[in-house]
């Protein structure tokens, strides 16, 4: 039981991690082909240009929240934003199966690793 729930903890973390990628990610697309900083300005609507409150800038929370749509003036955001950051936190959920980061694996890594000296010294190379 204990084991199950920090498997799905590990995985919900991937995914959140995933999907914050994800929205750096947006950031980007939008900003990289048009030759503009991916750090200033901050996140802003590309609508009315007014700054995106950190509450509204949630990946896949604040776009489900406000509809897609941008508090300040209510343009539409696209609908990539939301897919991107989804598919990006699913993306890091598969690595984290296909590598099997599941506590008993990671545990069972450990063991063998200690069956077999131990990792290397690194001082020693
Ligand atoms: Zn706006």
């Amino acid at each position: 039981m204990l084991i199950a729930a920090w498997t799905a903890f590990l995985f919900l973390m991937l995914f959140l991690l995933g999907s914050v990628v994800g929205s750096f990610l947006n950031v980007c697309i939008v900003r990289l082909p048009q030759g503009r900083s991916l750090i200033r300005p901050g996140s802003h609507c590309e609508h009315c240009r007014k700054p995106i409150r950190m509450e509204d800038n949630l990946p896949l929370v604040s776009y489900w929240l406000l509809r897609g749509r941008c508090r300040a003036c209510g343009a539409p955001f696209s609908i990539r934003y939301f897919w991107v950051e989804l598919l990006t936190g699913m993306e890091l959920d598969a690595e984290g199966a296909i590598h099997d980061l599941t506590p008993d694996a990671l545990q069972e890594r450990r063991q063998r690793l200690r069956q077999l000296g131990g990792p290397p010294d690194a001082s020693k190379l």
